[in-house]
């Protein structure tokens, strides 16, 4: 198969493919006798478990050490991409938490802000900036 069927069978741009073959994540396939880039099945099994691996936001770094897990001797993918998932669920579900902390500071806050007392001025903020309200004193000492 041609770089431009592969690429197109695998909706990814021939500049792509070219990029996995730099990097070595798909060997250099053999040339046909007018140069073209002639993919073998293996390299197209590989070049589509590659854009799938792509898909589920892996970087071409974690591909590559799965990969090389994979092709060494006994190697198991499933295994070895059971492991990066596992690790990439430790790192999501970690981020999940701060930012759902982040919302929780943000809904108190704003929460805060309309529950402002009306007889305080129109610049009182205080409530949002979790701060003690000294606006009325200043308003009273401006007076
Ligand atoms: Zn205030």
């Amino acid at each position: 198969m041609l770089i431009g069927e592969l690429a197109a069978s695998l909706r990814v741009t021939p500049k792509t493919l070219r990029l996995y073959e730099e990097r070595g994540l798909i060997a250099s396939p053999a040339r046909a006798r007018n140069g073209y880039r002639a993919y073998s099945a293996d390299a197209i099994l590989r070049a589509r478990l590659i854009v799938g691996l792509r898909g589920i936001g892996l970087s071409l770094d974690a591909i590559e050490g799965l990969l090389i897990e994979f092709d060494a001797p006994g190697g198991s993918l499933r295994r070895a991409l059971a492991g990066v998932l596992d690790e990439r669920i430790s790192v999501v579900s970690l981020q999940v938490a701060v930012l759902q902390g982040q919302l929780d500071d943000l809904e108190a806050r704003y929460r805060a802000l309309i529950d402002t007392p009306r007889h305080r001025p129109p610049g009182c903020v205080c409530g949002a900036l979790n701060q003690v309200c000294a606006c009325a004193a200043a308003t009273v000492q401006s007076a």
